[in-house]
């Protein structure tokens, strides 16, 4: 197996990851980067939660993107997870493979954790480097009172569909960074070119999505289910109808774009965007109608926007899924396209 010779190695832990400020203390981590396992005290009551994720060079990121916007990124899309479940963050591992060790770019990319880290008290306990063509796995865990992690599951008839945030922006981002948008030919920005503001807003949707941890651990007790919108609202909100055997009717009227997004992309293109982009972060979940009103005050208190964009129905015969209300003229557009899209499959 090939390796970066011992030295580099340790010196790159060392230097880079355990000195780093990364391998802060933190209640519960009982013991960190340093020794073969590092060990974590659970405390009573508490499941541990745990997601991975791994991100390829040139497939999840290019190769020659900020190091520190692509460590922000890999540890925001592991945050998102651990928020989608309702638990909070408790540390994170991290797996490199390296194609040499550059110093300045081993830097910048330790360094572009650091804020998440520190936002979320998620400190490095530990992981392992190669070499090979540059990859990176997040493992995140965190922490959530027993038998009280939002599901997928639990999604009933009759409770209302939310999201976090706004939709579409990752997919968006896609298109304008040049990063292999999947959408098709039809998908096109209102100018070749977009402002110079919408270039920024885009790049950080993508690079900073923010993951709705607040959100998931203050609310998830209201939720019936939650999912992370890493796919697309369709293919992720389909996770949620098939886990908990029911059908959504979805207001396409009701989805809630970013003034970015208003701005540079038309009405049908930036609904596939929301419902077929992915790369959005934003949570997805059900709360029983009596309980909407205190899920929108929670929200609020948090600064966080949540928009009730449908509602749980019952499968009926071969309706099940995703029907659409609102807007004819939309629909007629954006249904046909569900079945386009349902096959393809985005690399994650
Ligand atoms: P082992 O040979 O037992 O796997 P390593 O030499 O790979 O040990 O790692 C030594 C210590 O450094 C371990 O505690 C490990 O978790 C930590 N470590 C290795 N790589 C990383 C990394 N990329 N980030 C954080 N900690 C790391
Ligand atoms: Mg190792």
């Amino acid at each position: 197996m090939q390796k970066p010779s011992s030295q580099s190695e340790f010196e790159i832990i060392r230097r880079y990851f355990s000195r780093s400020g990364l391998a802060f203390e933190r209640n519960g981590v009982a013991l960190g980067i340093g020794d073969d396992a590092a060990l974590l005290d659970l405390p009573e009551g508490k499941s541990l939660a745990m997601s991975m994720d791994v991100l390829v060079s040139d497939v999840h990121f290019p190769a020659s993107a900020d190091p520190r916007l692509i460590a922000h990124r890999a540890l925001a899309v592991n945050l998102s997870d651990l928020a989608a479940m309702g638990a909070e963050p408790l540390c994170f591992t991290l797996g490199l493979v390296l194609p040499s060790s550059d110093e300045a770019w081993l830097r910048e990319f330790s360094e572009g954790f650091l804020p998440l880290a520190e936002q979320y008290n998620c400190p490095l306990i530990g992981g392992d480097i190669s070499r090979g063509p540059l990859s990176i796995s997040i493992q995140v865990q965190g922490l959530c009172d027993k038998s009280k992690a939002v599901l997928r599951s639990g999604a009933s008839v009759g409770d209302k569909i939310y999201t976090s945030g706004t939709l579409g922006d990752g997919g968006i981002a896609l298109l304008i960074l040049d990063l292999g948008s999947h959408l098709g030919d039809t998908f096109k920005l209102n100018e070749a070119k977009p402002s110079a503001a919408c270039q920024q807003f885009f790049e950080e949707a993508y690079y900073k999505p923010k993951p709705r941890v607040e959100l998931g651990i203050a609310a998830g007790k209201l939720m019936t289910s939650c999912i992370d919108i890493s796919d697309g609202l369709y293919g992720d909100l389909n996770h949620i109808l098939n886990a908990s055997g029911v059908a959504a009717q979805l207001n396409l009227a009701k989805l809630p774009f970013s003034a970015s997004a208003r701005s540079c992309v038309d009405d049908d293109n930036r609904i596939q965007a929301a419902l077929y982009g992915g790369d959005d972060y934003e949570l997805c979940f059900t709360v029983p109608a009596d309980k909407c009103a205190e899920l929108e005050q929670v929200a609020g208190q948090l600064d966080i926007s949540v928009t009730c964009i449908g509602e749980i129905v019952a499968k009926s015969g071969m309706s099940n899924g995703i029907s659409y209300i609102g807007d004819n003229a939309l629909i007629e557009k954006v249904e046909p396209l569900s079945f386009q899209h349902f096959n393809s499959t985005a690399a994650d």
